[in-house]
């Protein structure tokens, strides 16, 4: 059983396609040695096609007021026990700005999903403000949910180059059990669509463990990463937050942490493998399962870390989920300690530098900037 694992792995790593249901039982690998093998593959495959470099994004929290209803999100709009923030224009440009003196290269705004105007000019101004003032020099990502296509060409002019909109989950039954009525699959797909069409750098992505999904589920939702033909992956756990619907269909939570984290890395690991060159995220939902879960990510195969920028006041307003770390953390301080947990994990840290994905530019035969 073992050395036929083995060899499933080394199939991938040599880029091999394989079998759904073995893809799957590479997902559900809990043996450790296994998986140490399996994370090694996928890494050594990173620093061969991205180099051994993370690239560092500071996140902005723009405003927690959020039109969706999703049930897993701790903003959803029917979530009354969150106190809302939406930070002025000038904080906003501030905060990014605080990224170049970090020498983080770029940031991401990030917000719940609105579609009023005043919102939409906001964020065109903050970007188009942002790289006045830091000569262009600094990348910006968004992440501000669906919005109509003319909103993503205008966010694009104004200077913004990636966008993350995760699918969540690629089956659409899956999809409708976790967003009420007034959300729409299609939408989120038509979206992504439309952020290709302007010029992004197209980010996806989705939950893993999620009440009543499948390994199955998830070599569908890398497939559909394939198909979109994505250049960044933002994934991670499912994480309970206590004031949502969704969290009373997960019980023993707690219980499975360890487990959840394990699922997640051994995701991470085989979307390296099979989608080779694209940016993939250790997000903070690795970190809320593991003090170095983040580090544990990079190790399985991922290549970027979003350190926090929001001002204190403002992050216990954005709490997706339950025991989101950072939330009194401070942005100079735990900027040090990153960037030497990262070293001591045996990556660098790449100063100023975009991090732009390789996928993007060798998809476009374009020279990487
Ligand atoms: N509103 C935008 C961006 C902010 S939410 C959007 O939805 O696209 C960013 C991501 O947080 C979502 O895509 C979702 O995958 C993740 N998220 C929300 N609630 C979560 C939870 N309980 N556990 C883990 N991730 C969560
Ligand atoms: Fe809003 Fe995004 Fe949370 Fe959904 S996941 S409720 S769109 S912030």
């Amino acid at each position: 059983m073992n050395d036929h694992i083995y060899s499933l792995i080394q199939l991938a790593a040599d880029g091999q396609k394989l079998q759904a249901e073995d893809w799957e039982t590479v997902l559900n690998i809990s043996d450790p040695e296994a998986q140490q093998f399996l994370y090694g593959k996928a890494s050594d495959l990173r620093v061969q096609l991205c180099g051994a470099n993370v690239a560092l994004r500071g996140l902005v929290e723009v405003s927690n007021y959020c039109t969706k209803n999703c049930l897993y999100c701790g903003i959803r709009k029917d979530n009354c026990n969150v106190p809302r923030f939406e930070l002025e224009l000038n904080e906003i440009v501030d905060t990014a700005m605080l990224a170049q003196e970090y020498r983080y290269g770029s940031v991401v705004l990030q917000s719940g999903e609105r579609t009023d105007v005043r919102f939409i000019d906001k964020i065109a101004e903050a970007v188009s403000r942002i790289k006045k003032y830091s000569n262009g020099k600094i990348g910006v990502t968004l992440s501000c949910g669906e919005q109509e296509k003319s909103v993503y060409q205008d966010w694009f002019s104004a200077g913004a180059h990636r966008y993350l909109l995760r699918i969540e989950t690629s089956d659409r039954k899956l999809y409708s059990s976790l967003h009420p009525a007034g959300h729409s699959f299609d939408n989120r797909v038509q979206c992504l669509h439309y952020l290709k069409e302007c010029g992004y750098q197209l980010g996806t992505g989705i939950m893993c463990g999620l009440p009543r999904q499948t390994a199955a589920d998830i070599v569908k939702d890398i497939d559909f990463f394939e198909n979109i033909d994505a250049d960044m992956i933002g994934m991670g756990p499912y994480l309970v937050q206590h004031d949502t619907p969704l969290a009373a269909l997960c019980p023993d939570f707690e219980q499975e942490k360890a487990a959840r984290l394990s699922f997640a890395l051994n995701m991470i690991a085989v979307v390296r493998l099979r989608l080779r060159d694209v940016n993939i995220a250790a997000t903070t939902a690795l970190h809320a399962l593991a003090p170095d879960g983040r580090e544990q990510g990079l190790k399985a195969g991922a290549n970027v870390v979003m350190p926090n920028l929001t001002p204190l006041r403002f992050r216990s307003g954005y709490l997706l989920y339950d025991d989101k770390p950072g939330v009194n953390e401070n942005a100079a301080a735990s900027r040090n300690a990153l960037r030497e947990s990262i070293e001591k994990a045996g990556f660098s840290v790449i100063d100023d530098d975009w991090g732009d994905s390789v996928h993007f530019f060798t998809k476009a035969k374009l020279p990487h900037a």
